[in-house]
């Protein structure tokens, strides 16, 4: 964004290797789009990832080119490996870190806990070990948790001073825990860290577990949609876009301490109107199947995010209906039902 470019012309300027940062998750969603307004900003980033099989392997792929086809250098490794991680660190000169890599997804951890606490806990213990082994300690560690910690909070708008100790999943429980792990890092080795609470991003690219998705898909194609909570929870969506820029922003922010910050819209949307959003841009009726609450899940997301507007002079500014505008125009074009999770 014009924005983000203005910032950075202000910097030290974007070249060199203190603008070399390793992207994990980067054949991921939120990944990619990282890695793409980097290099728009003329920084280097370093692509890593496993291209795990959680979804399709051929979205991850299509992503992947995306990379390619503008001139970012994609390692495919684990951030468990250790001495991949070293190699690829020394090999591009990378001096930051922008973790993104992690196993996703609220209902999928009901029956995978271990994915979860090695992928999500394992893994960043991993990159904060380098860091002090390398002495990699003169910039934050970006890294992406979730409001899902916020868990069946019922004071909302959620503000990072809330009381987080009640997750409703294990994915939430491991995201708290990368946050509890980067606080122990600044008290240990003097880390400091960001960790961003995202708050369900959506947007072109789009992970084929998450709403936006599977609704966007199904009423395509004439096929049931199941609502839970009856369509009465709200989710604070988030545009990708938005997203990035706060993450970007991250990177010129050093408060010398461990930070929490939510990366929201700030306007929760009800589902059933999400319901209609998704319907009228794809243009049919969905068919709706109303059951209730899942396990796991919660009923609200709020961000409160006048400390992402403070910190990092965050603003987004999709509105929903653009947002979804986009993403639909995405998925057509690219015949995105065949990215469908098995
Ligand atoms: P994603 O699943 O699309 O991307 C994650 C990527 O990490 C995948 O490509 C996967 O292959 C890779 N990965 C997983 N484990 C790895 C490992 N051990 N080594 C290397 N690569 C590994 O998910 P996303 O939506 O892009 O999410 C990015 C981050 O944001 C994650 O940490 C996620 O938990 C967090 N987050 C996302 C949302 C959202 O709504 N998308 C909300 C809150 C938090």
């Amino acid at each position: 964004s014009p924005m983000t470019k203005e910032r950075i012309t202000h910097l030290k300027g974007p070249n060199g290797p203190k603008y070399t940062v390793m992207v994990t998750g980067a054949a991921g969603f939120v990944g990619m789009h990282t890695a793409l307004a980097l290099k728009e900003l003329g920084m280097t980033p370093i692509g890593y990832d496993n291209v795990n099989e959680y979804y399709s392997i051929q979205l991850k792929e299509s992503r992947i080119k995306e990379l390619e086809k503008h001139n970012i250098d994609f390692v495919r490794g684990d951030v468990c490996d250790v001495d991949k991680l070293k190699e690829t660190i020394h090999k591009h000169n990378i001096t930051r870190f922008i973790h993104l890599a992690a196993q996703a997804g609220v209902r999928y951890s009901l029956d995978h806990p271990l994915e979860y606490t090695r992928n999500n806990v394992d893994c960043t213990v991993n990159i904060l070990e380098v860091m002090v082994e390398l002495g990699l300690k003169d910039d934050p560690l970006v890294y992406a948790s979730s409001s899902s910690v916020y868990g069946n909070n019922i004071k909302i708008p959620f503000h990072e001073t809330d009381r987080v100790e009640d997750p409703a999943s294990l994915y939430a429980a491991t995201k708290r825990s990368d946050e509890l792990i980067a606080h122990t890092y600044f008290n240990l080795h003097n880390i400091s860290s960001i960790g961003l609470r995202f708050f369900t991003v959506y947007g072109p690219y789009g992970r084929p577990d998450m709403a936006p998705w599977i609704f966007t898909d199904k009423i395509s194609n004439g096929e049931k949609i199941r609502v839970f909570n009856h369509g009465n929870s709200r989710r604070d969506f988030t545009y990708v876009g938005d997203i990035v820029q706060g993450i970007i922003h991250s990177l010129f922010v050093n408060t010398g301490q461990p930070e929490l910050v939510n990366l929201g819209n700030g306007r929760p949307v009800v589902l059933a109107d999400f319901v209609r959003i998704v319907e009228e841009r794809v243009g049919k009726k969905a068919n709706i199947e109303s059951v209730g609450m899942q396990k796991g899940d919660v009923p609200t997301t709020f961000a409160d995010i006048s400390k992402a507007r403070r910190l990092l002079g965050y603003n987004p500014t999709t509105p929903i209906e653009e947002g979804i505008t986009k993403f639909v125009e995405w998925f057509k074009e690219h015949d995105a039902t065949k990215y469908r999770m098995s």
